[in-house]
């Protein structure tokens, strides 16, 4: 693995604060995971424009464009300089035709037969060499998020005789979604990004990591809000719900009506499914009427007349 010195590193870094990130622009900082990565927050979209794409005078140093939703200035899209990469990490793509890149792909297309055959652990080995192999040639392809959901399912479906065994699989099908996850927060794919953080957040519900499943359904939800006002549709809806169903579950019964009512004043309250948030309203409902009369126990002496 060849790799710049810290100092090649640092002085690009400088050279790019100077030459496209001006102050009016955005701000420059050091990526809080990754010491050798940059992370550029822009606060202004419209003069992203002058920026201009990463260009191979970059030697030594991928530049990684990850945009986040364009919600109006709020926020803040961003793109990364990474570095120092590799050298093996640069002009590798999915559609590249390099022998290495084939092999990656033919043990991904391998790993999808054997699953689709029920070989499951062959389809495992597979995967974990087609994994290794993309996570150094083109780390945020659309293949390698597709790699981590493989291994997401395979991990999900793998056999499980006791209750313990049966979670961990669930924790670990969880570890691999977030890592396809992160490769689309990180490329920017917020399409692919929406469904599948409900998805994530529905896993983790299952686990009772209600906090976690909080707080994936609340990145979605982000998502989806930011969309344009015409292409919300029933997705829309499914996102406001779990982000209610979640705070309901928590017992946060306050912020959980204030999703529903969200969800109505924005996508209505007379659709198909708007239903959905009206029989989480009921379930908000009953909740609050359990509190009160919890309340109610509390504040009567014991001697009183009942209050049942
Ligand atoms: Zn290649």
């Amino acid at each position: 693995m060849s790799q710049g010195t810290p100092n090649d590193f640092q002085a690009k870094v400088e050279e790019f604060r100077r030459l496209y990130v001006k102050p009016e622009i955005g701000i420059v900082s050091a990526d809080p995971m990754d010491g050798n990565k940059l992370s550029v927050s822009v606060s202004d979209w419209s003069a992203m424009g002058k920026i201009p794409q990463p260009s191979s005078e970059y030697r030594g140093i991928t530049l990684v464009w990850g945009f986040h939703v364009p919600d109006g200035v709020a926020l803040a899209p961003g793109f990364q300089v990474q570095g120092p990469a590799p050298a093996a990490r640069r002009n590798h793509s999915d559609e590249c035709t390099c022998s290495n890149c084939m092999k990656a792909n033919q043990h991904l297309a391998k790993a999808k037969t054997l699953s689709q055959a029920n070989k499951n652990a062959q389809a495992r080995r597979q995967l974990t060499t087609a994994i290794n192999m993309l996570e150094k040639l083109r780390p945020l392809g659309e293949n390698m998020a597709g790699a981590y959901v493989s291994m997401c399912f395979l991990a999900f479906g793998a056999s499980a005789r006791t209750k313990a065994k049966r979670r961990q699989n669930m924790l670990d099908a969880a570890a691999w979604y977030e890592k396809a996850i992160k490769v689309w927060e990180q490329n920017g794919n917020t399409e692919s990004l929406g469904g599948n953080l409900t998805n994530l957040g529905s896993l983790y519900f299952r686990m009772g990591d209600l906090e976690t499943s909080l707080a994936r359904n609340l990145r979605g939800l982000e998502l989806e809000k930011a969309k344009s006002k015409e292409t919300l549709d029933d997705e829309s809806f499914n996102s406001f719900n779990h982000v209610a169903g979640c705070y309901l579950a928590l017992g946060r019964l306050d912020e959980a009506e204030a999703t529903v009512r969200d969800c109505f004043a924005l996508l209505g309250d007379n659709k198909p499914s708007s239903g959905y948030l009206w029989n989480t309203l009921a379930e908000i409902t009953k909740a609050r009427a359990e509190q009160y009369r919890k309340r109610a126990e509390e504040l009567v002496p014991p001697n009183s007349c009942s209050i049942g």
